[in-house]
């Protein structure tokens, strides 16, 4: 809890550093406190009472259970500021006292009752839909799952059985018709908070992540292989039709959102999260704080050139783009040339239909010593490596989280530590650690309920007005 950073999302940490710097009397918490109110001076008191409560919000949720001096101590506040805020939250239900702290305090001779949020006091949808399925959460406070639905692109997944009304989404968004497949998902997403018995008014607001470049500001789709999709204004037209505030996100930096919300433990200020999937793309954590860039494409890992005379791109039409020599479509495509080029490999058997042909069949193959598979992802890895290592040396993060169906292989891990541990500038690579994130088939909608949680819960900003 040394940092002030870590708790204080609104304030500039360059500047906050700054102060620290150049002060040395007082203690940090003290510093905090004066240049939070500095930097109120001049705001309405209604921004400061937000101000004040979504701080609040956020030290509970990430430090919770926490007494209330804790609180008033972390953010410099005063205690009747932190009394009336928890009043107020437990009025609406969202905190409760959830025991008292022992030993310590009894030394002192008080008594400091914790509190921490009611994890079912408010609910939130997650939605993915990313180039294989669409994967639909509803998740409490705390982002466990009490409801959710999926729907694999190809439908071909031993023993699937949609609803026809799911059918009926994925033949209008195979139609390319956008306003029928919004209206479809809109109900679908209706009928799971009725069918979970989930009260629509305990509802804060969706998420929905897709893969590409997202406009967030507008809640719009600027680049993305979803052409019917491209340049709506898919979070205000789903935002009327489910009469709830809606965020539009990238599918990547979704999930990253999700780790850092939802991860059990302590999370370093900076890390990166590397998703090699149908694309690749690794957004970035600084100082607690999700990177950006100008244009808030931050984080397109999939488009660094990783061969100057490699293919060209399906997504953004360059040359050697890292995510057509080593994604899981650049896999399949590989697999596949060679396979009609003659090419023997027991994938004839696992798959007979190349149309279908998916990481899957190719996984399976290479656990089962198949020759083919083994070259085509070695290599792959040996990219994704080389990528990874770029951004290690270039960023420095302190850990890096790996999303991908890859890596259910423990032999693929290793051996993409190996191939990146072989490229990192010597000082990093004992400080930057790499974890694996276990496959999970609704970790992007999750992720986007977390957007959604950030957004709409901790910082308090409700119903989006969309005109
Ligand atoms: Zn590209």
């Amino acid at each position: 809890m040394g940092n002030p950073a870590a708790y204080t999302p609104f304030l500039d940490r360059f500047v906050l550093e700054r102060i620290c710097r150049r002060t040395d009397s007082g203690g940090f918490h003290q510093l905090l406190g004066r240049y939070i109110m500095g930097s109120l001076k001049g705001s309405n008191l209604t921004n400061v009472k937000r101000q004040n409560e979504s701080a609040i919000r956020d030290v509970i949720y990430r430090y919770g259970p926490i007494s209330r001096s804790e609180i008033a101590q972390m953010l410099s506040l005063t205690p009747p500021t932190i009394t009336t805020n928890i009043a107020r939250m437990m009025e609406q239900g969202l905190v409760y006292e959830c025991g008292r702290l022992g030993a310590e305090a009894g030394a002192l001779g008080r008594r400091r009752v914790k509190i921490d949020f009611v994890a079912d006091a408010a609910f939130f949808v997650g939605v993915e839909m990313n180039p294989y399925q669409i994967a639909i959460c509803i998740t409490n406070l705390r982002g466990v799952m009490t409801a959710e639905a999926r729907i694999p692109w190809k439908r071909r997944e031993d023993g699937f059985v949609l609803s026809e009304e799911l059918k009926e989404l994925l033949r209008r968004i195979d139609g390319n018709d956008y306003r029928g497949s919004l209206e479809l998902l809109a109900q679908v997403i209706l009928n799971l908070m009725t069918v979970s018995g989930i009260d629509k008014k305990q509802v804060l607001g969706c998420a929905m992540a897709l893969p590409g470049l997202i406009e967030r500001k507008t809640g719009t789709l600027k680049k993305s292989t979803l052409e019917a999709w491209n340049d709506r204004p898919i979070a205000r037209d789903l935002s009327r039709l489910l009469d709830l505030p809606v965020l539009l996100e990238n599918n990547a930096r979704a999930r990253a959102m999700g780790q850092k919300l939802f991860y059990q433990g302590e999370l370093p200020e900076d890390f990166a999260y590397y998703l090699i999937s149908y694309g690749i793309a690794c957004p970035l954590y600084i100082g607690s704080r999700i990177l950006d860039g100008g244009q808030q494409g931050a984080g397109e890992a999939g488009h660094m050139v990783a061969d100057l005379n490699g293919p060209r791109c399906e997504t953004c039409g360059n040359a050697g783009c890292l995510e057509e020599l080593a994604s899981e479509r650049a896999i399949v495509k590989t697999v596949t040339r060679l396979m009609e080029s003659g090419r023997d490999t027991m994938i004839r058997e696992i798959c007979p239909d190349l149309d279908f042909l998916s990481s899957r069949e190719i996984l399976l193959a290479q656990e089962c010593g198949d020759e083919l598979a083994q070259k085509v992802i070695d290599q792959a890895l040996l990219y994704l490596g080389a990528a990874l290592a770029n951004i290690i040396n270039l960023m420095n993060p302190s850990l890096v989280f790996v999303d991908s169906y890859l890596m259910k292989l423990m032999k693929n891990r290793r051996r993409l530590v190996e191939d990146t541990r072989a490229h990192i500038f010597g000082l990093y690579n004992d400080e930057v650690e790499i974890e694996f994130v276990e496959f999970d088939h609704f970790t992007g909608a999750k992720g986007a309920a977390a957007a959604a949680i950030e957004r709409y819960f901790i910082n308090g900003e409700g119903a989006q007005t969309f005109g």
